[in-house]
């Protein structure tokens, strides 16, 4: 049991910690060569112990990221109901067959990576008449074990896409974690630009404040929320 001390502390240490990330990024973009909006910070709680979770939407927190349909469903079933205004984000590889349950529990995908998947997407979406924005995630370090579409084929599975009346309305990326981001995150800026896409989803705890400057609207942060992951 957590004394109420402990609790209160957790969740001032959240709030602080999102509060952090808003000042941060608003430097960031008020001083970049080009001033940029200031993106949407999506809480990454995949793998995180739920009273930290809790902790955030007591922050005030509403944009959430998960990476695993089950351990989502696990954790937000019932969650949702009690914060109904919580949007919650696909932001990790996705399966065929278990597309039903994510379209089910999401409000937006953001790694739709192969053309397979975005027919099963579709179908999925039609049977439940819930039409979810996507983003294609590619994969700006063309690294074999990683999600994510090759650039060369990028606007191949737009198209798709768009043919199968998919609502595409950005990319993402994960850089390689040895490459210097800034690099991917521009590469995936004029990638958006170029398929003209208007949504950008790139920066984690180490380079957020980055991305935002070079023009991310979305920054997908977990540790430097929650701190380090620990299963509950
Ligand atoms: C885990 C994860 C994040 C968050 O990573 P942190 O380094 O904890 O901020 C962001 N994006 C994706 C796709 C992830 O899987």
């Amino acid at each position: 049991m957590q004394s109420a001390i402990a609790r209160h502390t957790l969740k001032q240490t959240i709030a602080n910690n999102i509060a952090q990330i808003g000042k941060d990024i608003e430097t960031m973009c008020s001083h970049a060569d080009v001033p940029q909006a200031k993106p949407r910070l999506i809480a990454v709680s995949k793998v995180q112990p739920q009273d930290r979770i809790i902790a955030a939407l007591e922050a005030g927190q509403r944009d959430f990221g998960e990476n695993r349909v089950q351990e989502a469903e696990e954790r937000w079933g019932t969650l949702k109901n009690t914060y109904p205004d919580v949007t919650l984000h696909l932001i990790g590889s996705l399966q065929t067959n278990k597309a039903n349950k994510a379209i089910a529990l999401f409000d937006e995908i953001q790694s739709v990576d192969r053309i397979k998947l975005a027919k099963a997407l579709a179908k999925e979406m039609a049977l439940q008449d819930k039409h979810l924005p996507i983003y294609l995630q590619v994969n700006t370090g063309a690294e074999p074990q990683k999600g994510g579409v090759m650039v060369e084929e990028l606007n191949t599975l737009h198209e798709a896409c768009i043919a199968l009346g998919l609502k595409v309305v950005g990319l993402m990326c994960i850089p390689p974690s040895d490459d210097d981001p800034s690099l991917h995150f521009a590469l995936l800026k004029k990638l958006a630009k170029k398929e003209n896409l208007s949504k950008i989803s790139m920066g984690m705890s180490s380079d957020f404040a980055l991305a935002a400057a070079m023009g991310a609207t979305d920054i997908r942060v977990g540790t430097a929320i929650f701190g380090e992951r620990v299963k509950a």
